[in-house]
Formats: structure tokens, sequence, C-alpha cells
């Protein structure tokens, strides 16, 4: 258990309750909500320290905030999860990205035995089975990464925007707390750039000649792992691209586009 300092450093000492309860102290003593991207940023590297991470699939929210951070001359982390199934391109990227910004990028990964066990029991292609199958498969690949990742964090960068779906306008918070998976502790999450529009995030990125995946000029409005990622088709939704063959399958409450990576954890 650790403890922020007078100094800003965390010591060994501070308990669940007392982090969760400076956590809550922050969401409602600071107007997170209105802070804009940089100043929340700076906020956040400032505040945490080495236990803040920005979590990225290289999409333009992650890269653009990368920018503001390296920019800013923030020592921010950055991380991304290789669930060992994404896109030749993707890997790629990754060296760019870092090569661009001198920055290492911390690359989470799934444990052997677990993606061994599940392959075993239904199959490399499980995701085509059900869509309990595809939330199995998205657990052991990207979101158990995700929490060992975050044990290390008491500060979540993700980039998540409201106009991205419905489910996120309804959902997504600039800043909130969600349970580590598992236990008490709470994560505060923030989506520095949740109410930046499309056309704001495009103009930002062209300005600063933000590096873009390659993957968005063949149609993919997003990238994930191939085969679960492909590009859009003329006239469809902006995530009808992933796991299309549960397009149309809506339950009350639940978005069949969204892996579990951002329900609470
Ligand atoms: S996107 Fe597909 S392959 Fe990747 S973790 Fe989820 S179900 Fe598995």
């Amino acid at each position: 258990m650790t403890e922020i300092a007078a100094d800003g450093k965390r010591s060994n000492s501070e308990s669940i309750t007392a982090c969760n309860e400076r956590l809550e102290g922050y969401i409602r003593d600071l107007d997170l909500e209105r802070m804009p991207a940089e100043e929340l940023l700076r906020w956040a590297s400032e505040t945490f320290l080495d236990r803040v991470v920005l979590n990225t699939s290289l999409q333009y929210t992650g890269v653009a905030m990368v920018h503001m951070a390296v920019s800013a001359g923030l020592d921010l982390r950055f991380a991304t999860i290789d669930t060992w199934r994404l896109h030749p391109e993707t890997y790629a990227f990754i060296e760019q990205v870092k090569a661009r910004y001198g920055c290492p990028i911390e690359v989470v990964e799934p444990k052997s035995g677990d993606v061994e066990r599940m392959v075993e029991r239904h199959g490399e292609y499980l995701f085509f089975d059900s869509r309990e199958k595809q939330q199995h498969c998205c657990q052991v690949r990207k979101d158990w990464p995700n929490n060992t990742l975050l044990k290390t964090a008491d500060c979540w960068i993700s980039g998540q925007r409201w106009d991205q779906s419905q489910y996120r306008q309804e959902t997504a918070q600039k800043a909130s707390l969600v349970d580590e998976y598992g236990t008490r502790r709470r994560i505060l999450k923030l989506n520095p750039l949740v109410d930046w529009s499309e056309e704001a995030l495009m103009e930002f990125i062209a300005a600063n000649e933000v590096p873009v995946h390659p993957l968005y000029d063949q149609g993919y409005p997003s990238f994930g792992c191939i085969i679960c990622a492909t590009p859009r088709r003329a006239g469809e939704d902006k995530r009808a691209g992933r796991w299309r063959w549960f397009n149309g399958e809506t339950k009350d409450g639940d978005d069949p586009k969204e892996c579990g990576l951002h329900y609470n954890i």
C-alpha cells in the first residue's frame, strides 16, 4: 500500500481506505470535469507521478494525448495492450510512435497459460461462437492484462469520447472512480478528450502532425484484433466493423461493440 507524501512521492503506508478517500476528494473538491485536456494531463502527471498510466490502443485520441503530454514535458507513463492478435500495422505503429516522441510505451501482454487454457478449451476462434465466448476472449487477452497494468496505478487515462457511440455518450465521464476488479480498491479514471468532437480532434492532429495509424486509411474506424476489427463499409455505423457478426444484437444496458475494458473493472 502506498501513499502520496508532501513531495508527491508515494510511501508504502497508505491504506486502501485512505487512498480511496483521497481519490474521492479529488472528484469532490476539484473541478476535473471542466479542466481542459492538457491541464488534466498535467494535473494527473504531477499528482500521481508513476502511479498514473495512459493506456492507449494507438487510435487518434491516444496518440493525440501522447503528443500533448510529451510536448508539455510531462513525465507520463504510456502503455498499450498486446493481445497477440493485433494487426502487423499496429506493431509497426507502436515503434513509429516511440521513435517520433522518444518515449517508452509499456507493452502489456496476457499470461501465456491463460491463453493456452482458453484456446485448448474453446479453440482459437471462440469469438465467433457466441457473445459470451467473445467476452471471455477479450477478458483473457485484454481485460486481465489491463487489470495487471492498473495494479501499478491509482489513475488510468483513457481515450473515450462521447461522440464515439451512444453507449459512451451515456456512460463515459471525464473523471470517475472505478473499482479494481476483485478488490475494494478504487482507481481514478480520466478521459481528458471525452468532450472533444471528431472535428476538433482531427484539427488538432493535422495542426500538430500527430502520427496516424495506417489502418485508418484502409477504412478501419478502430483496430483491435485481426478478424474482430474490420473496415467500415459505406453508410455503416462507426463501430459496425467490430465483431460484425454481432451487428444487431443489443441487449438492455449492454453494448455488443464494447469489450469489458471500459466497463467497471
Ligand atoms: S477482439 Fe477478438 S481476438 Fe481480440 S481479445 Fe476480443 S474477442 Fe479476442
